[in-house]
């Protein structure tokens, strides 16, 4: 079985280096925080002291990292890994960061000889743990053929959509569209409960009709509508709001140098800035229905 190593074992990176031991695969892990790095060990993992050791003699290197930054430092320049990779090894970055980066990345690397994938994901925590992410690909046809015993082991879903960057593209747009669907359900839904609407009912009404949503289906915003979700548990856990308001920033900035026209997801942008600043970064994002709610 393949070796795989794993940097950055976060709320997203853990249960997803989890799911690789499970499936078999060595994996050689590596994280800043020692009690993240403790828990993988316990399940399996060789617990490595630095990037390059994990990295060594692996035939797979997966990061899931929280932003370009970091994932620039990771592997490439003065910091980075790139000269312990083996030839043959394949570099797949999972965390969602700006396309220029992943492009830039990919360059460096590329000039090494080594191959590069931007697999950035969508499912949350949920689909971490459950081994359901989607996989969303930039790279060569080639190298997304031989991503696949990897991204399965973690996922679902495997799209390719084009050459390095562009699945960090299609992340961004896919993010934007579900803050926009966050905002604008629980605007309809405090609508309807301030002229005396159950919001259970709102719900099932706008599910049956044609406002029906990802959000309404499984993740409403008003608190005690679902179970089990993070609007009926004090918006804990699940997609916290400084993540959205970086996925929301790369948006702005890829719409920017595109000279694109986003007039809802800046919007949607400026709403999320301003529920981050309120202090709800690390809430949940369907915490935002409280910018709405009526305060007794
Ligand atoms: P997190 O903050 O829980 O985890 C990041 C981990 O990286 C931490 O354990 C941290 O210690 C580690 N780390 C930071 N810098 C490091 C370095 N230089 N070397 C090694 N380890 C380092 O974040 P997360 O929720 O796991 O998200 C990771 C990425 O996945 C982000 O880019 C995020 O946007 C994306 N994402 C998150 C979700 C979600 O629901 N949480 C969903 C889809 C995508």
């Amino acid at each position: 079985m393949s070796t795989v190593a794993f940097i950055g074992l976060g709320n997203m990176g853990g249960p997803m280096a989890s799911n690789l031991l499970k499936a078999g695969f060595k994996v050689q892990a590596f994280d800043l925080s020692e009690t993240a790095l403790a828990q993988l060990a316990a399940e399996g993992a060789k617990a490595c002291t630095s990037a390059a050791e994990a990295a060594t003699a692996a035939d797979f290197v997966i990061s899931m990292l929280p932003a370009g930054k970091h994932v620039a430092m990771t592997y490439t320049g003065e910091t980075g890994i790139a000269s312990v990779l083996r030839k043959d090894a394949l570099v797949i970055d999972c965390s969602t960061i700006d396309a220029t980066t992943a492009r830039k990345v990919g360059a460096e690397l590329a000039a090494q000889g080594i191959a590069f994938i931007d697999a950035p994901v969508s499912g949350g925590v949920g689909g971490a743990k459950a081994g359901t992410l989607t996989f969303i690909v930039g790279g060569s046809e080639q190298n997304f053929n031989r991503a696949q015993s990897v991204l399965s082991a973690m996922g679902k879903n495997l799209f390719h959509a084009g050459d390095v960057g562009a699945g960090q593209v299609a992340k961004i747009c896919n993010n934007m569209l579900l803050s926009i669907l966050m905002v604008g359900t629980s605007e309809a839904l405090q609508l309807g409960i301030d002229n005396g609407l159950d919001p259970k009912v709102l719900s099932d009404i706008m599910l049956k009709s044609s406002g029906r949503n990802w959000t309404l289906e499984l993740y409403n915003p008003c608190p005690d509508v679902m179970p089990n979700v993070p609007s009926s548990n004090g918006y804990q856990g699940g997609f916290m709001v400084d993540l959205m308001a970086k996925d929301l920033s790369l948006a702005t900035e890829t719409a920017l140098s595109s000279q694109s026209s986003t007039p809802m997801g800046t919007l949607a942008r400026s709403l999320y800035v301003a529920h981050q600043r309120q202090g709800h970064g690390k809430e949940d994002f369907s915490g935002i229905f409280q910018m709405f709610a009526k305060k007794n």
